[in-house]
């Protein structure tokens, strides 16, 4: 059925970016295989890609904080809304270490939470599931264009894919 499918994967489409807010929970299905990481800086007003593979990048110039951030394309089964979420990288790293190195994050049924407390509480990320059918839930969206128009930058910094 995939293969002759003759709709290529959708790549170009700009999906809503959702951080998790302090207190919220948000239970949901991975649709991406992999997580896409990518370094940024925090100008102080906004975040911009860190382009450290050129010769010169602005914000190492001056010397903005880099900061990892990774993105999931993700699918609310029951609003059937699906988005790019925004994980940091404790909770990125706590969702890699609940599988085996390589293995695909599609399908994957997750809990985020932020807690309270502190301005920026700590999200954390639980695997509490597996979509029964993989094949029957929505098709992967790269993160990049939906970054790129909210970073108002088109040109693609380095994008670390890990599953
Ligand atoms: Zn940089």
């Amino acid at each position: 059925m995939y293969h002759s499918d003759p709709t290529p994967p959708v790549h170009t489409k700009t999906l809503h970016l959702q951080r998790i807010k302090r207190g919220q929970v948000v239970v949901c299905t991975v649709l991406s295989h992999m997580l896409t990481g990518v370094w940024t800086h925090w100008t102080g007003t906004r975040t911009t890609p860190c382009y450290f593979h050129e010769p010169t990048c602005p914000g190492c110039a001056t010397q903005s904080p880099r900061r990892w951030k990774g993105y999931l394309h993700c699918w609310n089964p029951s609003t059937n809304s699906n988005g790019i979420i925004e994980l940091t990288p404790a909770a990125a790293t706590e969702l890699l270490n609940a599988l085996p190195p390589k293995s695909s994050l599609r399908g994957l049924q997750i809990r985020l939470e932020r807690t309270k407390g502190a301005n920026n509480g700590r999200l954390s990320c639980s695997v509490i599931g597996r979509h029964p059918d993989p094949d029957s839930i929505p098709k992967e969206c790269a993160a990049w264009p939906t970054l790129s128009h909210i970073w108002g930058d088109d040109k693609q910094p380095p994008l670390g894919l890990v599953s």
